[in-house]
């Protein structure tokens, strides 16, 4: 098995909060770039919108980006069910 990647990460992340994840939340998680993680997700047939932070309980000295998952591509094996042995 591979150590997973720090774009595997943020793409768990995305994946686990529907919501949005906030670019501080990353940051949290020791990813200072992932902005450059979301071009390689995008690059890789991943959709991510983003739009300004609009959590309430944020408090930001400048304004921050929230990241979301948008339609997943349906070819991605994303989830494989293959039974083994
Ligand atoms: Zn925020």
């Amino acid at each position: 098995m591979s150590k997973p990647t720090q774009a595997d990460l943020v793409l768990t992340m995305l994946h686990t909060r529907p919501e949005g994840v906030c670019g501080t939340a990353f940051l949290q998680f020791h990813i200072p770039r992932y902005a450059a993680r979301m071009g390689e997700l995008r690059e890789a047939g991943h959709k991510i919108g983003k739009r300004r932070c609009d959590f309430t309980w944020h408090v930001h000295q400048s304004p921050q980006w929230v990241y979301f998952l948008e339609d997943e591509p349906e070819q991605m094996p994303l989830y494989r069910t293959e039974a083994t042995g």
